[in-house]
């Protein structure tokens, strides 16, 4: 996967947590670019990257970061990108690709873009990877392994800045795709944004029951359960800006939930065997698709260790 020559002179990481910082890890094992510089603006968090040791260079200053950067990558949470790229804006180098890894694409297209300098390509990128961690040790270089990762130019992007950023990310491991940022937005809607939801729900709903202790909840925990605390263990950060900056396709897509909900609670209320049945068998299709589409494991338990049965 390494290649003699470097895609990029300097990559700048502006956050380096688990995606910032696998980003880091990646670009060293495929020999991506010439200096990684990265940046976070706690203190605590530069010298844990430090102890890493991913980045060629580390910066409390995001404008510094960037000086004479070919690439630069925002990872920082969403709700943080319109400051950012408002503090980047007259450092970003002439002819620069200006990218993100934001988990929502119309926002950072409102947020970032008019920050964007006459003469920087703007491509804004979505790679459809990630695990419940965060932080700069969270990072490994696979985490993007076929997965995909959906680019959302703008019209009128160049096209030769454009197949640059596909390279990148091919090379990282990844599959690429482009697409329009509200489809995307709606995608993940549904795919991610409202399944991370409803594990929050549910998990927060768990904890509330006074008939429950927490100590059953924990003790009794089986698999359905435990998936889903896995899920809502995810960064309170980066999720709540997912939901406050995904606010339209997250609630059109709640509102068919819910409608769907209700006529599972009918079904139930009104013992219909047969719908119950015929939705269950057609989920079960879905998820022979994904396998087979290699997005997941077959394994029993998600591959994990057979000794933690539930
Ligand atoms: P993370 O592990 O919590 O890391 C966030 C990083 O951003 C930290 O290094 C943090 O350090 C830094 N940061 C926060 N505010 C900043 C600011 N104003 N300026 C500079 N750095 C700042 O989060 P993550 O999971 O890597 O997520 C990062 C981005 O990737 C998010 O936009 C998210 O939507 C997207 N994403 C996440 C996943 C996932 O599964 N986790 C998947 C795909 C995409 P300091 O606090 O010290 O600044």
């Amino acid at each position: 996967m390494s290649d003699a020559r470097p895609l990029f002179d300097k990559v700048a990481l502006i956050g380096i947590g688990l995606i910032g910082s696998s980003i880091a890890h990646g670009i060293r094992r495929a020999n991506l670019a010439g200096h990684v510089a990265g940046c976070a603006h706690t203190p605590e968090i530069l010298q844990r990257a430090k102890n890493v040791g991913f980045a060629d260079s580390l910066h409390a200053d995001a404008a510094d970061a960037v000086r004479d950067a070919d690439l630069v990558i925002l990872a920082a949470p969403v709700g943080a990108f319109a400051e950012i790229a408002q503090e980047i804006g007259p450092a970003l180098k002439q002819g620069a690709i200006l990218t993100d890894v934001g988990s929502v694409k119309s926002a950072v297209l409102r947020d970032v873009g008019p920050h964007v300098p006459n003469g920087v390509h703007f491509i804004p990128a979505h790679p459809i990877a990630g695990t419940e961690q965060s932080g700069p040790e969270a990072g490994f270089a696979e985490l993007f392994d076929g997965r995909w990762c959906l680019l959302t130019p703008p019209e009128n992007t160049d096209a030769a800045a454009l197949e640059k950023l596909k390279t990148f990310w091919a090379r990282l491991g990844s599959k690429v795709e482009v697409m329009d940022a509200a489809h995307h937005d709606l995608v993940l809607a549904i795919t991610s944004h409202v399944p991370h939801l409803i594990a929050y729900n549910i998990v927060g709903t768990a904890d509330d029951l006074a008939t429950v202790t927490q100590s059953e909840v924990i003790k009794f925990s089986a698999g359905g359960f435990r998936d889903f605390t896995r899920i809502a263990a995810s960064d309170p950060t980066m999720w709540r800006d997912v939901f406050l900056n995904n606010k339209d396709a997250v609630l059109e897509v709640l509102g068919r939930f819910s409608e769907d909900l209700s006529a599972l609670q009918r079904a139930i209320r009104w013992g219909d065997g047969d719908a119950l049945f015929n939705l269950f068998t057609r989920t079960r299709d879905i998820r022979r698709s994904i396998i087979d589409a290699g997005q997941d494991s077959a394994a029993p338990n998600f591959g994990r260790d057979p000794s933690h049965k539930s």
